[in-house]
Order: structure tokens, then sequence, then C-alpha cells
């Protein structure tokens, strides 16, 4: 059976994953997967890695990214695909939202040794090694130096907005993001939408430029990924999907398992500029 199914959402430990590109492409054959995408926070750092460990194991390669964006006060995460990883805009601009996440940190860290929580900037970025740290690596430091006794509990009791040590994040308006991915010759996808609760502005995102939704994901039930595919194809809008593997953990989602058919990729190249199509076919 020829190109099975693909896994269009994944991160490495160059954002908040926890696996080397290496690691997810090894993963992603051993479940026998046709293509995978890599989407990491805010970067695409990790692209070349996995496209060079793809081309080893036979595995197709789409160059992604996941912006956090605004959109009227909500957080939203847009998915870019086969993304130009040379673009000098693209490469510009995630490297000032790396900037806007390391300063963030530090104002999660001010906040929560101002409530008497000694944690040091350094614990947390000896552990984050990469330039895109987030709200995940705070966790994973308050749990190392016992803090806390696990990822769950850090978020509940000082991570999570309303939380003593929350301090907001500066994200880039929606259009923005929508303008930085068409601009690298990519295709802007809103993530897990099942998730944000914000359908009612997804007629504003199209009129801004949206190509598609994120249907399949770890946390849409059956239900919801369908409810999404209708509503995307009423919208002449893609429908894509992935599981938002952040590498091996207790409860956390595993590459492969969102049954996302390889037709869906086709339909993707088939709405991407020409010139792109060449180049990843
Ligand atoms: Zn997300
Ligand atoms: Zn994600």
């Amino acid at each position: 059976m020829a190109k099975p199914y693909i896994d269009l959402h994944l991160h490495t430990l160059f954002s908040d994953g926890v696996s080397t590109p290496e690691q997810v492409a090894e993963e992603a054959q051993k479940m026998g997967l046709a293509a995978i995408a890599l989407t990491d926070h805010d970067t695409i750092e990790g692209c070349p890695r996995l496209a060079k460990a793809c081309a080893e194991r036979g595995i197709e390669f789409v160059p992604g990214t996941e912006l956090s964006t605004d959109i009227e006060g909500h957080e939203m995460h847009l998915l870019g695909y086969f993304l130009d990883t040379m673009n000098e805009e693209l490469i510009r601009e995630t490297t000032r939202y790396q900037q806007n996440r390391t300063n963030r940190v530090h104002d999660l860290i001010r906040q929560l040794n101002s409530i008497g929580v000694a944690l040091r900037a350094d614990q947390v970025f000896s552990l984050a090694k990469c330039r895109a740290p987030g709200r995940p690596h705070v966790a994973r430091a308050l749990v190392r130096h016992g803090f806390c006794g696990t990822m769950d509990e850090a978020f509940a009791r000082y991570l999570r907005k309303g939380t003593p040590g929350w301090t907001p994040k500066v994200n880039v308006p929606f259009e923005e993001g929508i303008r930085l991915i068409h601009q690298a010759e990519g295709l802007a996808v809103m993530a897990h939408p099942g998730l944000n609760k914000i359908d009612h502005l997804i007629p504003d995102m199209v009129r801004a430029g949206l190509d598609g939704i994120e249907c399949w994901h770890s946390r849409h039930p059956k239900s919801t990924a369908k409810r999404y595919r209708e509503m995307a194809a009423r919208l002449g809008l893609l429908s894509t999907g992935g599981s938002d593997c952040h590498g091996p953990g207790r409860g956390q989602p595993i590459i492969g398992t969102v049954c996302v058919p390889y037709d869906i990729l086709d339909e993707m190249k088939r709405r991407l500029p020409r010139s792109t199509v060449s180049v990843q076919v």
C-alpha cells in the first residue's frame, strides 16, 4: 500500500518538543508514514536537519512552522507549510518572535521570584537549549528543581492564565502572520480550531487569506474533525491534520496516530504557487 498516511504537525527540541529531528524521522518511519511536516513554534531552524533525515529514510518532508498570532485578543496558532526556509524576511521575523519568547521567559521568572519561587533563568535556558523557549520549558525546570511534582502541576499552580506566575505574551497580529507565510511562498492554516473556540472569527481569517483548517488533531474527537472538514469544504479551504506530537511522554500525542490520508498533501500542492510546487514534488 503506497503513500498511506501523513502527519503535518510535529515538534522537536528546536521548540518545546523533546526529540531531535533524527529521532522524529526514525519514529515516522516506524509508523510507516509517507510524509511529515515540522511545525516548531516560531522557528524553522529544525527543518534542514529533518529534511535530510527524512530523505535518508525515503519520507517526504514539508518545511513548516507554527506561529503564535493574535486575533482580536485571542491567541491563535497559525501553521505555515511549504515554506522557503531561506526566505530572508521569514528568518528575520521568526528571530524577532524568538526574542519575544526569551523576554517572556525572563518576565515569567521575575514574576515567580516575586511570589517566592526561587527559579533562576539559567535553570530554564540550560534545559531549553533552543531559541524558541516557552512555558513548557519553565514548567520542566520547575519540576527538575523540585518546585513542582509534575508539568501539569506547574501549569496549574504557576503558568496558566489567572495563576500568580502568569505573564502575558506578545503575539504578532494574525494578518501579519498570514502575510509572512505567504511572502515565503507557503500556505497558512489555522491550527487545532477545536481548542480555540473562535469559530466565529474564521470568516475574517478567510478574508485575510487563510488557506486551510487543521481538521484532524489529537485533541479533536472524530465528530470535531468531521465538522471542520465540512466547514473547510464550504469555505473553499484546505483540510489538513497532524498529531501535534512533542516526543515521547506520558499522555502525550503520538506521531502518526491521527490518520491523515496522503491525498491531503496533493490538494495542498495544487494550491501552491507553481514555482514552489516544482521544487517540492
Ligand atoms: Zn498549537
Ligand atoms: Zn503544535
